[in-house]
């Protein structure tokens, strides 16, 4: 039975109009193109309670506490609140966080302010962290170092092989999502190849970037396997092979065992 994980997608807002109005709809699709489990990650204090509220109907779906470096409204993160948030149920990880030059929606002292106490929170925690990182290259590395992060994901890379060289150096694991399947990624499909399979995680950050070759149309967690076929035809290997690894490699890194 072939097992994937959709390794990030934002589950509080997608648009269930397909599914019924009905997440239990939504995530029993995705069960049917081979997710079966999914982690749900928050970004900022105010979806904290949706993304962990989600986590504990469904079985198979796990959430994350962060506070995203472009978000800029409502409350502002604290060390102790993240570590407060975090201790619900089901909570496997601290983020997203980082740092995106590209959106600088935030200016760069409150990101790299942030940046810092997720860490904190997530070395206290003893949890893994999404990392999100864009044009940010020298800073979300230098502060990784500075604090020794080893452990988390480099989430939705579309940096160049060199940062991800850098993260798989750190002991971090790179996760690749629908981008890769873009007409215009071939730069992308070029480090895709190069990095091991066993660093490798697969997601679809739904609802933004669905695949090819649903472009246009809204992105769910069913998705995912798009990516890992993707992955599985740069390489060479079969579908089955990528969706395995990557699973094996999802549950090492939150520390979880397969769901039935
Ligand atoms: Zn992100
Ligand atoms: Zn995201």
């Amino acid at each position: 039975m072939t097992y994937l994980v959709d390794s990030h997608c934002h589950l509080d807002r997608l648009d269930l109009d397909a599914f019924g109005g009905s997440l239990a709809n939504l995530i029993s699709e995705a069960q049917k193109l081979d997710v079966k489990t999914i982690l749900c990650i928050g970004i900022d204090l105010e979806n904290a309670k949706a993304v962990t509220d989600i986590a504990q109907q469904f079985p198979n779906v796990y959430a994350s506490i962060g506070l995203h470096p472009s978000e800029n409204e409502g409350e502002e993160a604290t060390v102790e609140r993240l570590i407060e948030l975090a201790q619900a149920p089901k909570v496997v990880a601290i983020g997203e966080t980082g740092l995106d030059y590209h959106y600088e929606h935030t200016p760069k002292e409150l990101q790299h302010e942030r940046f810092n106490m997720h860490i904190t929170a997530a070395q206290t925690l003893k949890k893994p962290l999404i990392i999100h990182t864009r044009k940010a290259q020298e800073d979300t590395l230098s502060i990784l170092r500075e604090h020794q992060v080893d452990s988390g994901v480099f989430h939705c890379f579309t940096e160049e092989y060199e940062m991800a060289k850098a993260g798989l150096d750190l002991g971090l694991y790179i996760s690749f999502s629908g981008i890769i399947t873009f007409k215009n990624a071939e730069d992308l499909r070029a480090t895709v190849k190069k990095i091991p399979l066993e660093r490798i995680l697969v997601e679809t950050d739904a609802p933004y970037l669905t695949p090819v070759p649903h472009r246009g149309k809204a992105n769910f967690p069913g998705y995912t396997r798009f990516v890992a076929e993707c992955i599985a035809s740069l390489k060479g290997i079969s579908y089955e092979e990528v969706a395995e690894v990557t699973t094996n490699n999802f549950m090492n890194l939150f520390n979880l065992n397969r769901s039935a």
